[in-house]
């Protein structure tokens, strides 16, 4: 009997250019394997959008298999654990994996490596993180030059076919997804979910190929929230169904300025993950300090926060952009980047709350909730961060939304102001407004004035 070779998925579930696969289908029989480990990632275990996509997933990747008579092992434990119990059970010659970044996973391959003959193998990102230095060598702090070193670099490989596999001759245990209780019952929150979105790996090929059909129009489109502009494929790529240098081949015929656009935002997903590198516990540190916790209204000075924050997450603030975001992240578990930027400036301006409160909100709540990039863009936000937007910067959530054509969008979204026309739906007047949808928690000008006021104080001007 030939050794088999592990193959440890994280969130790299796909076949085709994932090259600890194919790398172990060269070396003989092939286990892939899943463990589902809370523990290692703490605080950051993934939230409940996450964990729907995950079991979807996981039953797609299975089903991806099961076209090869393979078979998907699941387990749940420590990984490291699991992963050597699970070598020794079969008397597999080794394991291969792609490399993860996020520090809890960094520490599992360290642990592992020291256990088990290890192969790791880049692939979830355009260029392996950290290899796109200045001419010094160092790491790039800011998005522009490191883009264009990138682009330098790019295409780095071609990209893989799924290979052949051959199967073990008998397969360990595993466990049934369903007992995994990743799904919502009680209540079932997911019905937005199944209407928004198809899972797995043929499901982002195919949102692949309806965006290649609109990506010469992505470089107005994609700020258009009522428009289905730009390619959703964030959860796609968050959890490996698709690689980003296929998307990225995949456009290398379309030589418009929409396609260049795109490439620039895949590129975005590269320079967070060279943030995070640099700086592994970006995503609840501020990298910039604004006056430390003197910024924000804080319970602890006596400023009630609660409600507001509530009345944030549930889209009942009274601008109706920030709502039909809010309201599309509840019901779909996505939200229009456009609208991600001007929910997260109000939280963080408007109504002055530490932005740490959004990016935990948005990672138990986003199918596409990503260490980096939640990190990377909360901070742009805020401004605190490494390479970002101003503090004194403050977003006009009414004017955007008038300048975006969002009226379908809040339309879709927040049925109380379907009926009010183009001229009062992004900023109801009282005469207008439905009795059953709030008055603003507080107005633009006095917001604008006191999170500017309060940037002075802290900064000690
Ligand atoms: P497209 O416009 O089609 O872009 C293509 C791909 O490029 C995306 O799928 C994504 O992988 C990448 N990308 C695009 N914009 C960015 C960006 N600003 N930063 C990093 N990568 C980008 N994106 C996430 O994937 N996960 C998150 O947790 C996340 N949190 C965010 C939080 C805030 C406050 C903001 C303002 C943005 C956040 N983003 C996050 C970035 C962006 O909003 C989403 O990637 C995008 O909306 C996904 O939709 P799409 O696939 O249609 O994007």
């Amino acid at each position: 009997m030939t050794a088999p070779h592990i193959v440890w998925l994280r969130r790299d579930l796909r076949l085709a250019d994932q090259p600890a696969l194919y790398s172990a289908a060269r070396q003989g029989p092939v286990i892939c394997v899943y463990v589902l480990d809370d523990e290692r990632a703490g605080s950051r275990a993934m939230g409940g959008a996450s964990r729907w996509w995950l079991h979807h997933s996981l039953t797609a990747m299975a089903r991806e298999l099961g076209k090869h008579r393979a078979k998907l092992i699941l387990r749940r434990g420590d990984a490291v654990d699991q992963i050597c119990k699970l070598a020794n059970e079969t008397g597999a010659a080794a394991v291969h994996a792609i490399r993860h970044y996020e520090p809890w996973w960094r520490k599992a391959q360290g642990e592992l490596a020291k256990r088990i003959d290890l192969h790791l193998y880049d692939g979830n990102y355009l260029l392996p993180p950290g290899t796109v230095t200045t001419g010094s060598g160092d790491p790039y702090k800011i998005y522009t030059p490191f883009a264009k070193s990138a682009r330098q670099c790019l295409p780095q490989r071609e990209v893989l076919e799924a290979p052949a596999l051959t199967n073990p001759d008998t397969w360990p245990a595993s466990d049934d997804p369903d007992d995994w209780g990743l799904l919502p019952t009680r209540p079932d929150w997911a019905g937005g979910f199944r209407e928004a979105w198809q899972v797995g790996e043929a499901a982002a090929h195919g949102q692949l190929d309806d965006f290649t059909d609109r990506v010469a129009a992505y470089d107005d489109d994609r700020n258009m929230p009522s428009i289905d502009g730009s390619s959703r494929l964030s959860p796609h790529l968050h959890f490996g169904e698709i690689s980003p240098a296929q998307v990225w081949d995949r456009l290398s015929r379309h030589t418009g300025e929409g396609a260049e656009t795109y490439r620039g935002e895949l590129l975005w997903r590269d320079y967070a993950q060279n943030v995070i590198c640099q700086f592994p516990a970006y995503p609840s540190e501020s990298y910039r300090d604004l006056g430390g916790e003197a910024l924000w209204r804080n319970p602890n000075r006596g400023h009630v926060i609660a409600e507001e924050l509530q009345a944030w997450q549930q889209g009942r603030t009274g601008y109706p952009i920030v709502d039909a975001g809010m309201r599309q992240l509840w019901q779909t578990g996505w939200m229009h980047n456009r609208v991600r930027m001007i929910a997260a400036s109000f939280l963080i301006k408007h109504l002055l709350i530490d932005w740490r409160h959004g990016e935990q909100w948005f990672w138990d709540t986003l199918v596409d909730a990503d260490y980096a990039n939640n990190g990377v863009n909360w901070q742009w936000v805020a401004g605190t961060g490494v390479d970002s937007n101003m503090f004194p910067r403050i977003m006009a959530p009414l004017s955007q939304s008038e300048k975006f054509d969002a009226g379908d969008y809040i339309r879709e979204f927040v049925p109380e102001l379907a009926g009010l026309s183009d001229a009062q739906i992004h900023d109801p007047d009282d005469s207008h407004r439905p009795a059953d949808y709030p008055a603003k928690i507080i107005g633009h000008r006095e917001a604008r004035e006191r999170a500017l006021a309060a940037y002075r104080q802290a900064k000690g001007e």
